[in-house]
């Protein structure tokens, strides 16, 4: 859940683009309208230039088979081949995700409920889809006054992070985890029939073990819990739809 753990983060689309998605949740959801593999109502591809991404290494992690409703969620995102790796290390959370295309998981989280799991799979897949890294990477350029040309290596970029730039990014940051967690918890409700109750909402507000993923870059869970309460309804309506 933590963009921050991993070096990466970022990509977001503008305040106006995102209204117009909620709107488009709506509209989508009253017409029955679902074309193809994307959700209709998924943000098309940030318009933010793309670095390249050497990738990092998942120190002890193994290759994990996606579920079919992970790969479901994926499709509705826009993804295609994600990688899915399980890490015995707990001490970053229970998911985190990396350029380009990667997500990890660790034990604790595959004990969780199968949709309190989806919306977490949902959440990263939607740093993804939305490219934070490259965000991340871009703004860390501008910020530090590079020129645009300065690096196309995502993880150089990322090396400027020093704590006052993290500073600056902190807004940032927490409007992807925003994005993150309430297109996260729609792609589980329509690919796995969660409500927003089961899925985010109840993740969030567990304060055992399983809240762990939520690392320090994240709002405090009962800031997350209101934010998303505005989706509950449309959450119910992606998830009563017949397939
Ligand atoms: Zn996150």
């Amino acid at each position: 859940m933590d963009a921050r753990s991993n070096p990466y983060a970022a990509v977001r689309f503008p305040r106006a683009a995102r209204g117009c998605a909620v709107l488009f949740v709506l509209c989508s959801v009253v017409s029955g309208a679902l074309a193809g593999d994307k959700a209709p109502w998924f943000p098309g591809q940030p318009e933010t230039k793309r670095f390249s991404w050497a990738g990092e290494t998942c120190e002890g992690c193994d290759a994990l088979a996606p579920r079919s409703e992970w790969k479901a969620m994926a499709s509705l995102a826009g993804l295609k081949e994600i990688r899915f790796l399980l890490t015995p290390d707990e001490s970053k959370g229970a998911a985190w995700s990396y350029a380009p295309n990667v997500v990890v998981l660790a034990p604790s989280a595959l004990k969780l409920p199968d949709c309190q799991l989806a919306f977490v799979v949902g959440h990263e897949l939607v740093h993804i889809a939305q490219r934070h890294f490259d965000e991340d990477a871009h703004n860390l350029l501008v910020l530090s006054g590079k020129p645009a040309n300065w690096t196309r290596t995502g993880e150089t970029a990322l090396g400027l992070l020093n704590f006052s730039l993290a500073l600056h990014l902190s807004a940032t940051w927490h409007q992807q985890e925003h994005e993150a967690d309430w297109m996260g918890a729609l792609l589980a409700a329509q690919a796995c029939k969660c409500s927003l109750e089961k899925s985010a909402l109840s993740y969030l507000s567990e304060d055992g073990q399983y809240g762990g993923g939520l690392a320090s870059a994240h709002a405090p869970e009962s800031e997350r819990i209101d934010s998303l309460r505005p989706f509950i309804d449309s959450a119910r309506k992606l998830a009563s739809r017949v397939p």
